[in-house]
């Protein structure tokens, strides 16, 4: 279905649980948050539902995030029951990996398709500091784990936050030479509580690239130069994987947004940088018909906003990264 801007939405973000056993520093702080209480999460049959209810207004992909999705114990599930849906094409999860170790060929097996696995740094202190609780041996087990069940490709999320991790980025961008896998850098952006730390923090793509380039040498643009869904990727001359940029900030991508998510507490959220939201809860959980969900994901779409209004210093501020689903 397209929306009244023309661009086709076709890409839903399920958000499984806003709980999370990290604290990255841009995302969620230190003593947590105030949760969603879990019998207000929504059941595995629910997420079928609602999944269902969005392939009849034409989604066609889902990606599972949080909060940590793998800490939603059904998890595999979940996964199964989506893989059962027709009209899905595609299901992917993004995730801080520190289950993957456990889970990744059961979710391969229940029909996960592939992951993004988020890590800031290969140094020890700047993936410390960044991540704050992660764990340097579950990154590395994550990757090995999800290669070997076949969630391909690999991809690694950097979040590139000034004076936390971003004197790491060209060691990250080393690990495509040798491995297939593909480094997304993502620019820092500014939602709820820990928005203070995005705004004093951010740094742009093309710094990213500057400082890449500076103690890497020059990188290639793939793709002529253009988009390639929301990033755009690069590779260093003669290595076996891609550096990716995505810049909400510095280059808005709202043009071609082919997206929506879903809240763990069962709303539509239009999109990711405004705070316009429709509930569904109620919808699904009063005995209302199937057609009723059907049309709030079509009144979702259509109204769905143009783009977010960062440059003019206007962000989201009711709720973080991870109670939105990133
Ligand atoms: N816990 C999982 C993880 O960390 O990948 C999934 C949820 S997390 C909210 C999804 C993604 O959001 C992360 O991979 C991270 O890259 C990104 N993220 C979180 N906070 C962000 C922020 N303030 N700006 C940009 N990206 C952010
Ligand atoms: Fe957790 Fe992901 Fe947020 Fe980090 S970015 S605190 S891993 S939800």
């Amino acid at each position: 279905m397209k929306d009244s801007y023309g661009r086709e939405i076709n890409y839903l973000r399920i958000s499984l649980t806003d709980r999370c056993n990290l604290r990255c520093v841009y995302c969620m702080p230190m003593r947590g948050l105030e949760f969603v209480p879990n019998d207000e999460l929504l059941s595995p049959t629910e997420i079928a539902t609602v999944a269902r209810a969005a392939t009849e207004t034409g989604f066609r992909k889902i990606r599972l995030t949080g909060g940590e999705p793998t800490l939603r114990r059904d998890i595999v599930e979940i996964v199964s029951l989506l893989h059962d849906i027709p009209g899905i094409e595609e299901i992917a999860m993004t995730t801080n990996g520190y289950r993957l170790k456990k889970l990744a060929k059961p979710l391969a097996d229940a029909g996960l398709n592939r992951v993004n696995i988020h890590v800031d740094a290969i140094n020890h202190d700047q993936l410390l500091k960044t991540m704050r609780l992660a764990k340097e041996a579950k990154v590395w087990e994550a990757i090995t784990a999800a290669e070997d069940a076949g969630l391909l490709p690999i991809k690694l999320n950097v979040v590139v936050t000034r004076g936390f991790n971003d004197d790491d980025v060209a060691e990250m961008a080393k690990l495509t030479i040798d491995h297939p896998w593909h480094v997304r850098y993502i620019e820092l952006m500014p939602l709820g509580a820990p928005a203070g730390i995005a705004l004093d923090n951010y740094i742009s793509s093309d710094e990213t690239i500057t400082r890449i380039e500076r103690e890497l040498g020059g990188i290639t643009p793939l793709n002529g130069g253009e988009l390639d869904g929301e990033a755009r990727l690069y590779t260093i001359p003669g290595a076996k994987g891609t550096l990716g940029f995505i810049s909400p900030v510095s280059n808005p991508y709202c043009g071609d947004c082919n997206r929506m998510r879903v809240t763990a507490d069962g709303r539509i959220r239009l999109c990711l940088l405004s705070d316009k939201e429709i509930s569904f809860r109620d919808t699904l959980r009063n005995g209302s018909s199937f057609r009723d969900l059907v049309s709030l994901f079509e009144q979702a779409v259509t109204h769905k906003p143009w783009g977010h209004k960062l440059e003019a210093g206007i962000h989201p501020e009711l709720r973080t990264m991870s109670q939105i689903g990133g």
